[in-house]
């Protein structure tokens, strides 16, 4: 029988279904083996070239750069020139201006994505990405930054050569603000952080376990949204990101490292996302949060029951998901 589930700091709901397993959609990659897109005309091996330039940031430097960030030229929100984002009214609608900040953030290697870099690169991309959102949090016209990575096609990625991106908001998005919000009600009502219990949880109990390291674990929510989707989290209660100590920001790049190596290896290499789920830099206190994480593989494609409702119906048991990562249950397509 399937099974509605509640993600505790959302509120969310989604449906375990796995009698739709494997119809209508396999659970493996429908287009064949990957083929790496040819260098010659990738805009990511000569950035001055491809338009790419200045650098906002570079290692060890713009002439030699190992990882490079820089603005996106086709940006969803751009930098104000100093105004911040203006609030507008248009008859019954609001909106405000698009100030905010969306840069790219490359890694030498045309071949190697993040599950492939050496664990010090893969480490040292989320310590750009810690940079870049300490730099953000000094800017009073932003309230919210999501480093995140498009992997393949089917999860939007546009160009083969691996990159990541950072996208600042002058508001909290909506989705956060939902987990936020209920974060902070446990908080209130528990004095106990969500995830910390949620780690606990998942220890105890075993069953959605994917691996852990001395920093960080990786678990498969227990309201899981779509096959395979993966948290990894570090073990110490710690609200920001960009706050965090060099150790359990290496714990976590490992885990997220091994988690996509799995995918490869034992799920049919989806094409995913993953992002980084950081607390507001609004300027407020936001010491309930504990960031976090989030792999979402692209298998399943959100349709009418997903948009109508928003209600994800997921045809892969987190625990039968968890299992296979682990090696321990060979996946059956
Ligand atoms: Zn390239
Ligand atoms: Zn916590």
């Amino acid at each position: 029988m399937s099974e509605l589930r509640q993600n505790p700091a959302s509120g969310d709901w989604v449906i375990i279904a796995p009698e739709r397993h494997p119809r209508p959609h396999p659970l493996r990659r429908e287009d064949g083996p990957r083929t790496p897109a040819p260098k010659a005309g990738c805009p990511f091996e000569d950035l001055k070239k491809s338009g790419n330039w200045p650098l906002v940031r570079a290692r060890p430097s713009a002439g030699k750069w190992r990882i490079a960030v820089f603005q996106n030229k086709y940006p969803a929100l751009a930098r104000g020139g100093g105004a911040c984002a203006e609030p507008f009214r248009h008859g019954i609608y609001r909106g405000r201006t698009g100030v905010g900040a969306h840069e790219i953030v490359v890694t030498r290697d045309h071949r190697k994505n993040f599950a492939a870099l050496a664990p010090a690169a893969a480490h040292e991309v989320f310590e750009v990405f810690r940079e870049r959102i300490r730099a953000f949090a000094e800017d009073p016209c932003l309230a919210y930054a999501v480093p995140f990575m498009n992997w393949g096609p089917k999860a939007g990625a546009s160009l083969w050569h691996p990159h990541y991106q950072i996208i600042a908001s002058p508001i909290i998005p909506p989705h956060s603000a939902r987990s936020l919000r209920g974060a902070a009600e446990y908080w209130n009502a528990r004095r106990r952080c969500v995830r910390c219990e949620m780690i606990r949880e998942e220890r105890a109990e075993g069953a959605r376990m994917i691996a852990e390291n001395a920093h960080a674990v990786a678990f498969a929510p227990y309201a899981s949204k779509v096959p395979f989707e993966a948290m990894i989290i570090p073990k110490k209660h710690q609200p920001y990101f960009y706050k965090t100590p060099s150790a359990a920001l290496r714990g976590a790049a490992e885990l997220v490292q091994s988690v996509m190596r799995w995918l490869k290896a034992r799920a049919g290499d989806p094409d995913l996302n993953f992002f980084v789920h950081e607390a507001p830099i609004d300027g407020g206190r936001h010491g309930y949060h504990h960031w976090h994480v989030e792999i979402l593989p692209r298998l399943s494609v959100p349709a009418g029951a997903e948009f109508s409702t928003g209600i994800f119906i997921d045809a892969l048991p987190p625990e039968t998901a968890a299992a296979i990562l682990r090696g321990a249950k060979k996946h059956v397509a």
